[in-house]
């Protein structure tokens, strides 16, 4: 398959059963960048069986996933390398990789060059005799990731590396949940359709939403920007589109997109908050990422901060959210939205003074928020994203001045804050992130 080809070599894709279709109007297509290659030889019904055991291929065996994860989130890598992190002897590694090599998961591309270093794992000292490194063939699966949102679902096809090939968006009339699902459905066909994809060239579909989402049965227990309560999502979807379907709250879907994919690639500890009308929080510990037991961890917009605050949509008093999410910055400010408070902000006279003062008092119960989570987890780095990441600029020196008073032993001065502003495809990638993790046989 030439590069200039369809991304998955194939015409037409079989619509699933079940659920009706959303409006198939809205495709429009990434990048055009898909390697050459991508056989999917001996792979056709094995993903439909679902994600625990990994791809139906070389990866269903965890030693050589952990090799493959390795490979896909700090490549190029040398065998040497990959033998280091994991412990394994060099014709260990050499032994497990001969499989994913001779079915075009890795490729071999030759002798390492300084830009082929990984910047991102701890450091590896030269290991004497020039050797070849692997690549990762990221055109070898595809993946989707969906949003569900209030007012649309948004999907991307991507590949290996997160890289978006097509994007879709369908508008919902309705969060009713078999109107937001069979919106989910359609987005899937439209993108596999005009990207020439069989469903064997999907690594899984990755659905990311805000509120609670039950682990063990992927189903939504509370969204309340859906208004959904118990409402079963991945067995339903899975069934209808017959393919392996992974969902998880979005900002965990965020946290792990910037630390496989992103600007955490190599950092242990990393927390992601999402501003906007809710704050979110993706916590990875430890190189994982860290749900809970319950899937509830990272719900930072709900640390009790102000026993006298505003009320919270949860419905108790003073969460973080209910002092620095939209509403409250609107609200201080007199605005009709946070970009409006921007504007104002930036001009003379009360009303600018009411919005930056809007802005400091969110960025003080940030920083707030900050020290707790700092506190607790001692992160190397927090990255900001979200809908209202751009106006985190005008909170930023109320947040670290907060940040310092209430930080442990001089955490303020050494974690890195940075902010992600990049918004297109932020949510469906990090969705996509999600069932590439769980399609590769990571835990
Ligand atoms: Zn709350």
């Amino acid at each position: 398959m030439s590069p200039s080809s369809a991304p998955c070599g194939r015409s037409g894709s079989r619509p699933a059963a079940g659920l009706s279709r959303g409006p198939a109007a809205g495709v429009t297509r990434g990048p055009a960048r898909w390697p050459a290659g991508g056989q999917t030889q001996g792979h056709t019904g094995g993903l439909a069986r679902g994600l625990a055991s990994g791809l139906a291929g070389g990866l269903a065996d965890p030693g050589r996933a952990e090799l493959f994860s390795l490979a896909l989130r700090y490549g190029p890598v040398t065998r040497g390398q990959l033998a280091e992190w994991t412990g394994l002897d060099a014709s260990t590694v050499t032994r497990s990789l001969r499989p994913l090599i001779d079915d075009d998961y890795l490729r071999e591309t030759g002798r390492p060059s300084a830009s082929d270093q990984p910047v991102t794992r701890p450091a590896v000292a030269g290991r004497g005799r020039p050797v070849q490194v692997l690549s990762v063939n990221p055109g070898r699966h595809v993946a989707l990731g969906v949003k569900v949102g209030p007012t649309a679902v948004s999907a991307v096809l991507t590949d290996l590396a997160a890289t978006v090939i097509g994007r879709h968006t369908v508008p919902l009339a309705s969060t009713e949940p078999s109107v937001a699902l069979a919106a989910v459905c359609g987005a899937v066909d439209e993108l596999l359709l005009a990207a020439g994809c069989d469903r064997a060239d999907v690594l899984g579909v990755g659905v990311g939403l805000s509120g609670d989402i039950d682990p063990g049965s992927g189903a939504c227990r509370l969204s309340a920007i859906l208004g959904w309560r118990d409402v079963p999502v991945r067995e339903p979807l899975a069934a209808t589109l017959d393919l392996p379907v992974v969902v998880e709250n979005d900002a965990n879907t965020l946290a792990l997109a910037e630390h496989w994919f992103g600007r955490g690639r190599g950092v242990r500890t990393l927390a992601v908050v999402t501003l906007g009308i809710g704050i979110g929080c993706g916590l990875v510990l430890g190189d994982r990422l860290h749900t809970g037991v319950r899937g509830i961890a990272g719900e930072f917009g709900h640390l009790p901060l102000d026993p006298n605050g505003r009320v919270c949509t949860c419905g108790a008093r003073g969460c973080l959210e209910a002092l620095a999410g939209d509403d409250a910055i609107c609200a201080v400010s007199g605005c009709e939205s946070v970009a409006e408070a921007m504007r104002v902000a930036a001009g003379q006279g009360a009303a600018a003074e009411r919005a930056r003062s809007a802005f400091r008092g969110a960025g003080d119960a940030l920083g707030r928020g900050f020290a707790g989570l700092c506190n607790l987890v001692d992160p190397e780095l927090v990255i900001i994203a979200g809908e209202s990441s751009a106006a985190f600029g005008l909170m930023e020196p109320a947040a670290r001045e907060s940040l310092a008073v209430h930080g442990f032993s001089g955490i303020a001065s050494e974690v890195r804050i940075e902010v992600d502003a990049g918004q297109e495809d932020l949510w469906t990638r990090g969705a996509a992130s999600v069932a590439i993790r769980a399609g590769v046989g990571h835990l």
